[in-house]
């Protein structure tokens, strides 16, 4: 049984989930229990992300219902962490004093000592100091009694590879919170995906801002080396990574595509914008033309590989013309689906000094166009693969039972292709309703039904693709 009761609020990115999971790993060892009902914790962690205005807004809001509650529960102990904290530090504490610990982006492995120092001498406690090392964890952390525990039921989870970034977008406030690259030791990221496996997960996501330049400024193993390495590991079944930089996506990591059996046939690739002048202002390095490049050199590895991406509309100077030539990108790479925002100045961001600033009407208008044209691209892909088998790596019941089919007594099952595309199944009949044994399992599915962000498909042997 375990002692405390903690509840954790993740806003932002993958990264963001990482650390997350790693604090839950953390203080499970410390005797605290994840709950989903902020009202029972003993402890409340806000993860935070400064990428967008509407992010920062979702935090302070957040801080505002936790007073309340430590007004009925004074014992109730609050964290904020993540780029929120890093980037405001000690102004955060003093606007919130409800707040008991700030834990900057390179504090996460204090949290367990920081929590004890609070309970021996109660104060505000502020931890934003940036290291130029990643702290490792220790062997005991990889102990595969507290992971199983700790990630009961989930077969897929996050890896960090690499930390930070020293690509200094304009718009991006990453290289000021997370701080300068810095990769992790190849044996210990491998140590780390070992005690995972053991621990009953089957796909690795390998996470970093820019996984491309992992190990690069450290002369360490390149990443396509890497890949090759994970994908040596026995029992591990899939592979994927994120995020790339276009302008760091090397010929060899295009060929490990074709080559390296366990990664996945889906590469998120951001673009932001498909104009060469836009793309100069925001410090990208690649260009349109060098962008498709690479597009159709992906294409020519793994013909159908499903490639997803990030916009960013509404650039300070970006005229209609601009705006086109991202529309018409759009139409030529034919991606599976896309992430886009309006943008928004974010202070130290070099670009929140840029004039010419767009009007949040026109900012509105081309996000709301440029997600119908996605919306039609994505809906030509996905009827096209109706009939098509995949394989689908299993990972439990899906939420919406019975939506699909008229049998009462029918378990449906949800998974995802390689493709990262999400496919609900009917269980057959002698899988009995013990369904739990088969997550984690890949099976063969073919699609019969298409919808805008999922598909309908029933069991099916000799998946055509991998
Ligand atoms: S590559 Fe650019 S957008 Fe991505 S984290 Fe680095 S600075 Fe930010």
């Amino acid at each position: 049984m375990r002692g405390k009761k903690l509840y954790i609020n993740t806003i932002g990115c993958q990264m963001n989930v990482y650390d997350s999971g790693k604090m839950a790993d953390m203080l499970y060892r410390a005797n605290y229990q994840l709950t989903d009902a902020v009202s029972d914790a003993d402890l409340v962690i806000v993860n935070t992300c400064a990428i967008r205005e509407k992010a920062v807004q979702k935090v302070y809001s957040f801080l505002g219902r936790i007073k309340k509650l430590k007004q009925k529960n004074p014992g109730l102990r609050l964290v904020v962490a993540g780029c929120v904290a890093q980037q405001q530090g000690r102004a955060i504490a003093s606007r919130f004093p409800q707040v008991d610990i700030v834990l900057g982006t390179h504090a996460v492995q204090q949290l367990p000592d920081l929590i004890q120092e609070l309970e021996k001498h109660p104060r505000q406690i502020i931890a934003t100091e940036m290291t130029d090392f990643i702290d490792e964890p220790g062997p005991a952390d990889f102990s595969c009694a507290g992971l199983s525990a700790s990630r009961d039921g989930i077969i897929s989870d996050f890896v960090t590879i690499m930390r930070g970034c020293d690509n200094f977008c304009t718009y991006c406030v990453v290289p000021y919170v997370r701080g300068r690259e810095i990769s992790r030791q190849p044996q210990a990221i491998i140590a780390e995906i070992e005690s995972l496996v053991q621990a009953g997960i089957r796909e690795i996501t390998l996470l970093g801002q820019n996984v491309n330049s992992y190990g690069i400024k450290e002369n360490l193993t390149s990443f396509p080396d890497l890949l090759a390495m994970v994908n040596a590991v026995t029992g591990l079944e899939r592979i994927r990574f994120v995020t790339s930089h276009p302008k760091d996506l090397s010929d060899a990591l295009i060929e490990a595509f074709g080559t390296l059996d366990k990664l996945c046939n889906h590469i998120h690739l951001p673009v932001q914008s498909g104009s060469s002048r836009i793309l100069k202002k925001m410090n990208r390095k690649y260009t349109r033309e060098s962008y498709l490049e690479k597009i159709e050199k992906l294409r020519a590895v793994s013909p159908d590989i499903a490639i997803t991406s990030d916009f960013i509309v509404g650039f300070p100077g970006e005229t209609d013309q601009d705006f086109q030539e991202t529309m018409d990108l759009i139409d030529r790479v034919g991606f599976d689906s896309v992430f886009a925002f309006e943008y928004s100045d974010r202070p130290e961001a070099p670009a929140s000094r840029f004039k010419d600033k767009i009007s949040p009407e026109i900012k509105h208008e081309r996000l709301q166009a440029l997600f119908k044209r996605q919306k039609e691209i994505t809906r030509r892909l996905h009827e096209a693969l109706v009939g098509r088998r995949f394989s689908v790596l299993i990972e439990g019941a899906s939420k919406n039972q019975i939506k699909h089919t008229a049998d009462a007594d029918a378990v449906e099952l949800t998974g995802r292709t390689s493709e990262n595309r999400i496919v609900n199944f009917k269980a057959p009949a002698d899988w009995g309703i013990d369904i739990d044994r088969r997550k984690g399992e890949t099976k063969g599915v073919k699609i019969e039904a298409a919808y805008s962000n999922s598909f309908w498909g029933v069991v099916a042997d000799r998946p055509e693709m991998r």
